[in-house]
């Protein structure tokens, strides 16, 4: 259950109340964010949202692994990603571009693409890619 890593959340009552009032494109993360948060950001009918959900996720397995504690997390939740900062930094993938020749990380390419998103972008400044 994610409440038990949350240092405060809503009980449902008070959830209800505060979603009545938000406007229709916004609902209550009861997670971390604790705040009004676009609609999109939930998956279906969680009452956390997606980032929330990803960090808390992360915080169950670093725990099960007793990297961190529970405790820690509820005072710091960004430490889940000081933890997986290290980790990610090891497993880094590198990837030639085609086009540049440059060995650049796997995050700087379009997946499926041999060519690196600066490349890409120089070709086709108008196009957004993300
Ligand atoms: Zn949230
Ligand atoms: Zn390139």
């Amino acid at each position: 259950m994610y409440r038990n890593f949350l240092k405060s959340f809503l009980d449902t009552q008070s959830l209800k109340a505060a979603n009545k009032h938000s406007s229709k494109d916004l609902k209550y993360c009861n997670g971390l964010c604790q705040d009004l948060v676009a609609k999109t950001q939930f998956s279906s009918t969680k009452m956390i949202c997606r980032s929330c959900m990803n960090t808390i996720n992360l915080a169950k397995k670093q725990i099960e692994d007793q990297k961190i504690t529970l405790e820690q997390f509820k005072k710091d939740p960004t430490i889940v990603y000081k933890n997986n900062n290290e980790e990610e930094t090891k497993i880094t993938i590198k990837k030639k571009c085609k086009t540049c020749k440059q060995e650049k990380n796997i995050i700087d390419f379009e997946k499926g693409r041999k060519e690196c998103k600066s490349c890409r972008y120089i070709k086709h400044p108008n196009k957004i890619i993300i």
